[in-house]
């Protein structure tokens, strides 16, 4: 019986030193809509037509957007192995009641560093490694880190920002499923330590996720996958190569 025993203990121990096989970021999402408007917005759907749906079918979108995201990185970045899982923690229609317009005629666009303090305020929040919130209209008003800060007027607008461990997607309703997964793969690259953009004569030739612009869907630069390879090796205990 000891040895039995003693035999168990070998294996639990031996699987402690196993590093984990993914490594888990979770998402929690709000949205600040009524879903109802979603296919308005969505051109290739319904020939632009509003239709209703239901709040748990516009979730089922947002579960496909963040599934799709994942698997581009576990195609784009790692050969097929799924190896960063993007888990959601919630998704949740949020009724802001005092919406942070950056216009006093509350109408245009939304006040993107009200915005972040909202939802940094927001309470009884369930865990997240990443808070984002889906907006219907365009964020202007961000102070971003250095590289942008001295060029950039509070009238700049964004389709999306990220800061700290928020990222707000902005004219949600407006755009197509694939640039809205560009858009959400864009901020988690730079909450992945992408700080700067793709150089834009890299743009020039391919859609790329981390260029400034990006129309549809774009592709994973090398720059990109290491910060991603860095994230994982990072998360899974294990050490990065020194050229990372
Ligand atoms: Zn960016």
């Amino acid at each position: 019986m000891n040895i039995i025993l003693l035999g168990i203990a070998v294996l639990l121990a031996g699987s402690c030193s196993v590093p984990p096989s993914t490594a888990k970021i979770t998402l929690g999402i709000y949205y600040t809509f009524q879903p109802v408007q979603q296919y308005v917005a969505w051109p290739e759907r319904k020939n632009g037509l509003e239709v209703a749906t239901t709040h748990e079918n516009f979730k089922n979108e947002i579960r496909e957007m963040v599934k799709n995201t994942e698997l581009q990185i576990t195609n784009e970045v790692f050969q097929g192995e799924r190896k960063i899982e993007l888990v959601i923690n919630f998704v949740e229609r949020w009724e802001i009641g005092n919406f942070p317009w950056h216009k006093p005629d509350k109408t245009g666009t939304a006040d993107g560093d009200k915005f972040f303090e909202s939802v940094h305020k927001l309470k009884n929040k369930p865990k997240a490694d990443i808070y984002i919130a889906l907006i219907a209209v365009e964020i202007s008003n961000v102070k971003l880190r250095s590289e942008f800060a001295s060029t950039v007027s509070s009238d700049q607008t964004y389709d999306a920002v990220q800061k700290e461990n928020t990222i707000l997607i902005g004219a949600f309703l407006k755009h197509t499923k694939e640039k809205n997964e560009t858009l959400l793969q864009h901020e988690l690259g730079h909450w992945l330590g992408v700080e700067r953009h793709e150089p834009q004569e890299n743009c020039d030739k391919t859609q790329l996720v981390m260029c400034a612009y990006t129309i549809s869907k774009g592709a994973i630069s090398e720059v990109h996958k290491k910060a991603i390879k860095k994230f994982y090796l990072g998360r899974t205990g294990q050490n990065p190569p020194s050229e990372y």
